[in-house]
């Protein structure tokens, strides 16, 4: 087994660290020094990063961890991804700490989960989902190079994995998130009370991260597109909406202004 610790960086990133024995690896590291700091007060060795979309807050350190420990660099292929070891194309299962020297080498799958980035990966092992820009707390990316059909599918495949699975996302975006859920479901009752446990841990600095895929199916409104609050209102904003991929179409749009 191996344990989870969030590095945060600049403004509202979280670095998300896999500790296993010695050894380790990181998730979108998008600033080399916070990491190195992690590694050196845990005494680790990093074995391996990796990276879910080429924006800079995700990869910008990857060049100096990749060049300081010789990791391993596994991410998107489609994509332009600094000292790529391992390109992937979503579909693979990776071990990324194998010859780390412990029997328990974590298996990963990778998938494939366009919209935010063309070339989007996420990275899942039972319980543990890491998302980057996809899945947020009570939201999503915004779409940069997707269409809404292909990030709602892509919501739709992060949403059918087990409810238990930690969702490790790579923004503290979840308070913002929810006043917009609330704009969108004000009547949902277990999105009030996430809104009170969330705005409680902040007020103590915690992260509101990991959450599990249960509570963002009954609190985020991009993975409730088929709940007939949420479609009616998305038809407040857009008439024409109807489908799951309207009705996340009319959301994102809305969200994006909000
Ligand atoms: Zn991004
Ligand atoms: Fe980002």
């Amino acid at each position: 087994m191996f344990e989870v610790i969030p590095i945060p960086a600049f403004r509202d990133n979280y670095i998300w660290l896999l500790r296993q024995g010695k050894s380790a690896l990181v998730v979108d590291p998008g600033d080399a020094a916070p990491v190195l700091a992690t590694l050196d007060r845990l005494g680790l060795t990093l074995r391996a990063i990796l990276v879910t979309h080429h924006h800079a807050d995700h990869q910008g350190g990857v060049g100096e961890l990749a060049a300081r420990c010789g990791a391993e660099v596994f991410g998107p292929a489609a994509e332009s991804i600094t000292a790529l070891t391992r390109p992937l194309a979503g579909g693979e299962t990776i071990r990324p700490l194998a010859g780390a020297g412990d029997a328990d080498d974590p298996d990963f799958a990778v998938l494939a989960v366009p919209g935010h980035t063309r070339g989007h990966l996420a990275y899942y092992r039972k319980g543990l989902l890491f998302c980057g820009d996809t899945l947020f707390g009570a939201g999503c990316g915004r779409l940069f190079e997707g269409t809404p059909a292909q990030m709602a599918a892509s919501l739709d495949r992060l949403a059918a994995l087990p409810g238990d699975t930690a969702v490790h996302c790579a923004h503290e975006y979840t308070e913002q998130n929810l006043r917009f859920a609330l704009a969108v479901e004000p009547d949902n009752p277990l999105l009030r009370r996430r809104v009170e446990t969330v705005a409680a841990l902040r007020a103590r600095g915690l992260p509101s991260v990991p959450s599990t895929l249960a509570e963002e199916r009954a609190t985020n409104p991009f993975l409730r597109c088929r709940e007939p609050a949420v479609i009616a209102a998305a038809r407040i904003r857009a008439p024409d909406a109807a489908d799951p991929v309207t009705v996340f179409a009319a959301l994102r749009a809305w969200r994006n202004g909000f």
